[in-house]
């Protein structure tokens, strides 16, 4: 293999093990629920899902379970806009 290329999985390796490193700006991505799938988008820190309970609530179970995969890569508006697994009184409560 290219010692070139053979440098940069190196480095993919690396960086991969740094998802800090990744800002997600904007995203899409269909969310399989227990009923149906959800479309779950984040645009400049602002979440929207297509379920019902968002609607509502400004947040729901689809929302919050893909602030806490993305985590690392979320600005910080984008990781606490309305998350209760955020807030430890609220998610004792949940425990
Ligand atoms: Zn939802």
């Amino acid at each position: 293999m290219h010692s070139d290329l053979i440098s940069k999985i190196e480095k993919a390796r690396h960086y991969a093990s740094q998802p800090e490193r990744i800002a997600i700006q904007t995203l899409t991505a269909t969310f399989r629920g227990g009923n149906n799938d959800h479309v779950i988008t984040v645009d400049a820190g602002v979440w929207h899902c297509d379920c019902d309970f968002f609607r509502g609530h400004g947040t729901c179970a689809h929302v919050m379970a893909i602030q806490k995969v993305l985590s690392p890569m979320l600005s910080e508006q984008a990781r606490s806009a309305v998350n209760p697994l955020d807030d430890d009184t609220i998610a004792s409560q949940l425990a």
